[in-house]
């Protein structure tokens, strides 16, 4: 049986090759190197394994099945846990790592995420210190960027976040599935925007 993150890897490579955003923002690591699989589910495993809305293009459905596939073995995360982004938020999205520094492929050069959310749900602004880039591979969602209007994208789009701007993501009538790349600073994890207003 094919090893499904070696699988996941190998498209990983190639969508870096593919697209031009991808090739520009980072090379592709050449330090990889494996770790023991943790698995770990969370409420958007469970809604991910159901979900029938995520429609693709022929240049992105592989790597989206291939996300889809190492989900039950993926060590999912809820990276606003502890804040008060609110229970449906953390019942409903869902993202892993499958490059950096706690990827399945560890590697110091780059993080690469998958995050996925089901439709009708919005992820307030928040930054970091990493520059980031997102490319869409199956449904649509609506980004916004501080001082920018919205914009839609499908797959095969990408959008990037300059280190500490404020972003936000919203779904309406279609889920989202994204390839989330990371540079620069990957040490410091996101953080609301805000959060200082929270009651
Ligand atoms: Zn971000």
């Amino acid at each position: 049986m094919p090893d499904r993150w070696q699988t996941l890897l190998q498209l990983a490579r190639a969508a870096h090759a593919d697209h031009p955003d991808l090739r520009a923002f980072c090379d592709f690591p050449d330090d990889l190197s494996r770790l023991p699989a943790n698995q770990h589910r969370i409420p958007a495993t469970d809604l991910l394994e159901a979900e029938t809305g995520l429609i693709s293009d022929d240049r992105h459905s592989a790597f989206r099945d291939g996300f889809i596939g190492c989900a039950p073995l993926a060590d999912w995360r809820q990276t606003y846990k502890d804040t008060n982004i609110g229970a449906d938020f953390l019942n409903r999205f869902g993202c892993y790592e499958l490059i950096g520094l706690e990827g399945t492929f560890h590697s110091h050069q780059m993080r690469g995420f998958v995050v996925y959310s089901p439709a009708d749900l919005h992820y307030p602004w928040h930054h970091h210190p990493a520059e980031e880039l997102y490319l869409v591979l199956a449904g649509e969602a609506e980004f916004c960027i501080h001082g920018e209007k919205p914009k839609t994208l499908r797959p095969g789009d990408t959008t990037y976040h300059a280190s500490m701007v404020p972003h936000a993501m919203t779904t309406h009538d279609h889920p989202v599935m994204a390839y989330v790349l990371w540079r620069g600073n990957l040490m410091d994890p996101p953080v609301l925007t805000h959060a200082e207003m929270a009651p």
